[in-house]
């Protein structure tokens, strides 16, 4: 076994990077994760995960942990922005028979403490508070200096840090993220403090001209989590994350369906998020340094794809790490995920194109033509993505 005892650095404690440090140690690889905040609290926001990432929580074992919290969604409902149904995909049973695993929502927090959980039990170290400000490389060993003066020696370093990875900068000199012309306001209301039954049991997006609205129900149907994405010419702030007036969202979001207005009356608390991206990179490691998720393939969440690549990303680098060993398992992870991240990556692109359709008549027109698409025809699209197992042995 390649990794049995070797030492493994992992930058950020996102989805990512605790999938990965979770696979890592269960091949015997001892892992510590470093992340810059002080714990793993998340601003309030749900997560979809399709059957392609239920995949790798089941070969992580932890499948029962994560269905305990997760909510099965129904069906997605596309919605003109007034309401009138578009078309409905049916999820629930559906999924399973068709992907032989469910569709789940997740609040983002929850999924974070299974895998987590999952992580320590495994022997995963778990360090807060350490933001990587350098990474340099021997031939045998990887040091990581840190914002408060400390620093680490590894056989290895992961660079799960996020679109806006340093890890990306410094080891791969990647160009930096670009703001996408698009923000995103997440946040959740609880379900008490609206009508019974406003919003079903689905993931429905209500689309308009340069801006959607996705609303699901979360935690047994207590909370409905929504993202309200806009387009926008520039991002002038220095963070891509930050508290907004709920009051910018609902002018922002005027004139759509009475269920949207009466959600987004409800919003006491909500951030805002730059969406940024930049190319998926031609090179994903140096040596002894790698990357995973979006900091080597950032998704726009439009497919609602980016946290479920990052847990395919985990379970197919420790097996290559377990393969091949540390720098020809970088080399076979990158061959093995490159061409699927640059697809799925295409694809959440072209959805946000279709969601904001700015013409009147073409957006009706395309609606229209939606709606009248055979179910199988529509679903279809989705197999490549939902019906990969990257878990199953080929
Ligand atoms: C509005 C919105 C909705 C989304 N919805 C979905 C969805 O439904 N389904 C889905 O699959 N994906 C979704 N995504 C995408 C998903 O959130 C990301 O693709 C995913 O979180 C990426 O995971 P990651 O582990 O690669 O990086 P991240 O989750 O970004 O984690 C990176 C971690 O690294 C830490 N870090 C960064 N720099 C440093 C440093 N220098 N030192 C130490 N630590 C550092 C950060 O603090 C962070 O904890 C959505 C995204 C947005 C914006």
């Amino acid at each position: 076994m390649a990794l049995k005892g070797k030492e493994i650095s992992i930058i950020g404690a996102g989805i990512g990077g605790l999938a990965a440090a979770m696979a890592l140690a269960q091949k015997g690889a001892r892992v510590k994760v470093f992340e810059q905040a002080d714990g793993l609290g998340e601003v309030g926001a749900g997560l979809q995960i399709s059957a392609n990432g239920v995949a790798v929580l089941e070969a992580l074992g932890l499948r029962d942990a994560a269905a305990k919290l997760a909510n099965t969604p129904e069906a997605v409902v596309l919605r003109d922005y007034r309401g009138g149904e578009v078309v409905r995909l049916p999820l629930g049973a559906s999924a399973v028979a068709r992907y032989g695993r469910p569709y789940w929502q997740f609040h983002r927090a929850d999924l974070l403490g299974v895998l987590a959980q999952g992580a320590r039990d495994v022997g995963v170290e778990m360090i807060f508070d350490h933001r990587l400000t350098e990474v340099s490389q021997s031939k045998e060993r990887v040091e990581a200096v840190f914002s408060n003066g400390k620093s680490v020696q590894a056989d290895c370093l992961i660079g799960a840090d996020g679109v806006r990875s340093v890890v990306r900068g410094m080891a791969l000199h990647g160009q930096p993220a670009e703001f996408t012309g698009q923000v995103a306001w997440r946040g959740l209301v609880p379900a008490s403090r609206l009508p019974k039954g406003l919003f079903e049991n689905a993931a429905q997006v209500f689309m308009g001209k340069g801006r959607h609205l996705v609303a699901y129900p979360l935690r047994g149907g207590t909370l409905i989590n929504f993202v309200a994405v806009e387009e926008r010419a520039s991002w002038a702030d220095e963070g891509w994350s930050l508290p907004d007036s709920p009051e910018n969202l609902r002018a922002a979001f005027q004139g759509f369906a009475a269920p949207v207005q009466t959600l987004l009356a409800q919003v006491d608390e909500t951030f805002l998020w730059g969406l940024f991206n930049h190319p998926v990179l031609p090179r994903w490691s140096n040596g002894r340094i790698g990357l995973l998720g979006d900091a080597c393939h950032p998704m726009l969440p439009f497919l609602a794809q980016g946290a479920v690549m990052g847990l395919e990303d985990a379970f197919v680098l420790a097996e290559c790490f377990e393969a091949k060993g540390i720098e020809k398992g970088f080399h076979s992870f990158e061959a093995k995920r490159k061409p699927r991240a640059t697809r799925v990556q295409k694809g959440a692109a072209r959805n946000a194109w279709s969601y904001h359709l700015r013409n009147p008549i073409f957006r009706g027109v395309a609606h229209k033509l939606l709606g009248m698409a055979p179910q199988n025809t529509l679903l279809g699209q989705f197999d490549y993505l939902y019906g990969h197992d990257v878990t199953a042995k080929s």
